[in-house]
């Protein structure tokens, strides 16, 4: 589904990846780990087309396509979704607003009909509840006044929405409480585990693992993929630290 080969990204000139390799298959969920400043959101950032960062070699492909080749809107369009460590607050816009615009824009641009108002809210209030948010929080602004915990519950509200066929979670545990993180992994669970899609879970810790168990542990190091394994791997990082792992 997610073929990486040989990635290399720069910003500002400065080399951060050098030379990632990583495939996903449908119905894999593939967890990258490493240290601060390994690169993690610089690779979520490429995926997503974010301007600045810019690739030197290598390529991607998504879903048969060249994904480098795509603007952003059409990557989405294609169905990959980003969720990230930050997410971006807008004043004056709802939630309800923003999302019903951006699941419409990518139906119209896969040439579907978009949602009525009724089916629209009915998968919206579907997703709420699967994420325990209160409806009342989506009819507020965009992430505006939300707690950590909420505005990452309200960002898988979006993914659940928009049900894309791959995601990109960038540190989507940060933040979060015992409880929170429970629902959200339960909600990774029921949005996307599924034959026909894919989940890369950039995560600093095992903890979200518990409840969203990857089929590939990968870490990520100095710009590129220098251990894989299965979730036993994260377990071991966790009870040992990534310095002692990697020099294994
Ligand atoms: P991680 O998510 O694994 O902690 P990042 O991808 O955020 O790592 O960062 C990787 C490296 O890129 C770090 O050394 C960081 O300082 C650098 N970096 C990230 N963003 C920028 C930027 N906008 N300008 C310059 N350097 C950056
Ligand atoms: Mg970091
Ligand atoms: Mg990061």
């Amino acid at each position: 589904m997610l073929k990486i080969d040989n990635l290399h990204a720069e910003i500002d000139g400065k080399p951060i990846l050098k030379g990632l390799t990583l495939e996903v298959n449908a119905g894999e969920v593939h967890a990258i780990m490493g240290p601060n400043g390994a690169g993690k959101s610089t690779l979520a950032y490429v995926l997503g087309g974010r301007p600045g960062y810019e690739v030197t070699e290598g390529s991607v492909t998504f879903a048969g396509k060249d994904l480098l080749d795509l603007e952003p809107h059409e990557r989405a369009a294609a169905g990959l979704f980003l969720g990230f460590q930050y997410p971006v607050e807008i004043p004056g816009v709802s939630n309800v607003q923003f999302l019903r615009e951006a699941v419409n824009a990518q139906r119209e641009e896969r040439g579907e009909e978009p949602l009525t108002g009724g089916e629209f809210l009915k998968r919206a209030k579907e997703k709420a509840a699967l994420l325990q948010l209160d409806m009342d929080m989506l009819k507020r602004h965009v992430n505006v006044g939300f707690s950590g915990g909420e505005k990452k519950r309200a960002e898988m509200v979006q993914m659940g929405i928009l049900d894309p066929s791959f995601a990109v979670l960038d540190e989507t545990d940060s933040g979060l409480d015992i409880d929170a993180l429970k629902t959200v992994g339960e909600g990774i669970n029921a949005i996307m585990r599924s034959p026909e899609k894919g989940v890369l879970l950039i995560t600093h810790y095992q903890r979200l693992l518990d409840y969203v168990r990857p089929d590939y542990v990968h870490i990520l190091a100095d710009g590129r993929i220098v251990k894989t394994g299965d979730a036993d791997l994260a377990k071991q990082l966790e009870a040992e630290g990534y310095d002692e792992v990697m020099a294994a």
